[in-house]
């Protein structure tokens, strides 16, 4: 598990260079970035149910009896959202919200699956490595070598942040220039 605001930069960053680069609206590009932030912070949820039951010492959630990279980290969970976006965007009343004539609903549910799987990803390069079939497979795939293999906490994780800031920059920029010129 990479640190919480590694995970929303690295997944902001592709989100928002997508969006920017096919020219989409305002209000879409917004909602697709909360969309974005939520989903790639709620893998480690289990995580942080962890926390809170060592606080209180009650296990108050299910989530624990998994085990931290387990279900949370599968492939699963965002290829069910997916499937969950995909049926809600049809949905006069699920994507019933227009913002500036955009029903931005639709966007919201798919890059919320979206954000759920570039945090796997980006799990999935750390040398903890996640089990994408879990439970099928007994063993986690984790990288030997390579250069975007990092290690939690490291000095190569914060670059990963601090390099999706910057570009995330780069690309309110641009959004910018092209948006005023
Ligand atoms: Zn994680």
């Amino acid at each position: 598990m990479a640190l919480r605001r590694t995970h929303i930069a690295s997944a902001e960053v592709i989100m928002m260079g997508y969006a920017i680069s096919t020219n989409q609206p305002l209000p879409i590009i917004i909602t697709e970035t909360i969309g974005v932030w939520i989903g790639s912070q709620l893998p480690d949820i289990d995580q942080r149910q962890t926390r809170i039951n060592k606080k209180t010492g009650i296990e108050t959630s299910m989530f624990t009896l998994w085990g931290h990279r387990t279900w949370s980290h599968s492939i699963w969970i965002p290829a069910l959202l997916f499937i969950l976006a995909r049926y809600s965007s049809n949905s006069p009343m699920l994507n019933g919200i227009s913002v500036y004539g955009y029903k931005v609903m639709g966007y919201f549910y798919f890059t919320l699956a979206l954000g759920y799987f570039l945090h796997e990803l980006l799990d999935a390069f750390s040398v903890e490595g996640i089990r994408w079939l879990y439970p099928l497979g007994d063993r986690k795939i984790i990288r030997k070598k390579g250069i975007f293999r990092y290690k939690v906490h490291s000095m190569k994780e914060i670059m990963i942040r601090y390099v999706s800031i910057i570009f995330i920059v780069f690309e309110l920029i641009f959004y910018l220039y092209k948006t005023l010129k």
